[in-house]
């Protein structure tokens, strides 16, 4: 008999999960349906890119990361190799907003530490008592690996001045969390790993250096996006399955009917072998509080931040710094409106005309959850004055645009690991039941790409 297998949720993550189960009915000649509903009229979450004149914009995420694999061999499948194109490598850099004026982040500074010496020690970000105490790093021995806060790991091994000037921004950045509640090990555990094979982080960068100039395989950069921005891989991933979305449509209510799973959305009850839940965790709660209210608690558990994006054009005349790199991030401690801000015609190409500049800045995140009460013209008017002042900006942007991401970043706080270790294991007791996407084992396009592959995987294993 033929087995129903519905996706919740056409985000990457439900995507990607529905994708690979096509493909694994393919490979294994399966005698499975597939069914993917999303709550909106549009797929991909914040994966969008839209045309607007000669400009290309991207309202959510604008690049993945490739050392993670998983986006760009999905890509690769889906025929889209032609289509990646690489950051400018001319403009690489970010700078620091540091005592308001933009500083470079010295040349082979990777997140918290240095792995150049001479970029380093030039550097005015950092005071030279805050230099010196960054290279105890070599000297103070390493602790029991335990579920450390960034902010701890990093003012342990490095001081106060890596964390507050480039720890907290850059990573605290990108998960938009409070560094001192931002679990190392659920986050980046590759420099507690370093800590303790190498009794030292820089050393064990030093080495990984090495390391990767040996391997001359690396065809991509670390950074990739497509050339007609990141929706085309959403695109894609819809026409790859057409057959099986069904848009507009919520579900409200999942629950067990013996061997199989009853899944009631806003205008039908669907019955089903198996289903995939992609949707944000604490969405996945509310849809199994009737048949496990343990789970559910632990789904709502895992906390969330919002954050804003804004975006202007402007002629690149009307600008007075050079933007030599592809954007700045802000400490908490300069107390900015921006969290961080992305030169996006500059880090890729074919985004804005030759005489113009494409910014996006970020407001928001655990550390300034208060911008989001704002309405949206106090929002862009903070972005726009905060960015006339950083960059000299003369005349008015051409084009402005926001978009809002409520409740969209997972926090992985401490105590994460174990959260997603008791969610897993309460799943263990209902077959044909999978989780998938960024609440759980990492938020980034290839984490969320991995997760849903795994959960089709784990699902035809179970069901087959
Ligand atoms: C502003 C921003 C910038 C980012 N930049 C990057 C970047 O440059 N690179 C990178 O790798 N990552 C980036 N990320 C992170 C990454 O984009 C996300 O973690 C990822 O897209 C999340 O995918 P997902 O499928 O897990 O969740 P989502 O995309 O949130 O998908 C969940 C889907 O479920 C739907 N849904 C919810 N409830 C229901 C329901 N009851 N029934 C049916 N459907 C439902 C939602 O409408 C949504 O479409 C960024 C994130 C944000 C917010």
């Amino acid at each position: 008999m033929i087995k129903k297998i519905v996706v919740i949720g056409g985000g990457i993550a439900g995507l990607s999960t529905a994708h690979r189960l096509i493909e694994l009915q393919k490979e294994k000649n399966l005698d499975i349906e597939v069914l993917l509903i999303e709550k909106t009229n549009k797929l991909g979450g914040p994966i969008t890119t839209i045309k607007k004149g000669d400009f290309l914009i991207e309202l959510g995420p604008d690049m993945f990361f490739t050392k993670k694999p998983w986006a760009l061999e999905l890509s690769k499948r889906l025929g889209l190799e032609n289509e990646l194109i690489e950051t400018n490598e001319s403009k690489r850099g970010t700078y620091v907003l540091w005592q308001k004026k933009l500083v470079p982040v010295p040349e082979g500074f990777l997140m918290l530490a240095p792995s150049k010496v001479i970029p380093f020690l030039k550097t005015p970000l950092f005071s030279w008592a805050g230099k010196l105490r960054m290279m105890l790093d070599f000297f103070i021995s390493k602790k029991c690996p335990t579920d450390e806060s960034l902010a701890s790991f990093v003012r342990r091994r490095f001081g106060n001045e890596a964390l507050e000037r480039v720890a907290q921004p850059m990573i605290g950045g990108i998960y938009t969390a409070d560094p001192e509640k931002l679990s190392l090990k659920a986050t980046m555990p590759q420099f507690i790993e370093m800590e303790q094979k190498y009794g030292s982080v820089i050393k064990g960068m030093l080495q990984n250096k090495n390391d990767n100039k040996k391997d001359s395989g690396a065809r991509y950069s670390q950074f990739l996006s497509f050339k007609n921005g990141m929706g085309t891989l959403i695109d894609a991933l819809e026409r790859s399955l057409e057959e099986c979305i069904s848009l507009n449509e919520a579900v409200t209510q999942i629950s067990r009917n013996e061997e199989r799973w009853e899944i009631q959305t806003e205008r039908r009850n669907i019955e089903a072998s198996g289903v995939i839940v992609t949707i944000p965790s604490y969405h996945t709660a509310s849809l199994v509080q009737n048949f496990d209210t343990e789970l559910s608690s632990e789904l709502t558990s895992i906390e969330y931040a919002s954050s804003s994006v804004v975006i202007f054009a402007y002629k690149t005349k009307e600008i007075s710094h050079e933007l030599s790199g592809f954007g700045f991030v802000v400490p908490d401690v300069e107390k900015s409106d921006l969290i961080a801000c992305s030169f996006s015609s500059i880090k890729f190409d074919g985004r804005a005309p030759e005489d113009h500049i494409l910014i996006r800045a970020f407001l928001g995140g655990a550390l300034n959850p208060e911008v989001l009460n704002l309405d949206d013209n106090q929002i862009i008017d903070r972005a726009k004055n905060e960015l006339e002042k950083i960059l000299g900006i003369q005349g008015n942007p051409e084009l402005t645009l926001i978009q809002r991401y409520p409740d969209a970043m997972p926090q992985y706080h401490l105590g994460h690991l174990d959260k997603v270790a008791n969610i897993q294991n309460r799943l263990s007791d209902y077959k044909g039941l999978e989780i998938a996407g960024n609440a759980y084992s990492g938020v980034g396009i290839p984490e969320c790409v991995y997760s849903g592959e795994q959960a089709a995987e784990n699902i035809i294993k179970t069901l087959f």
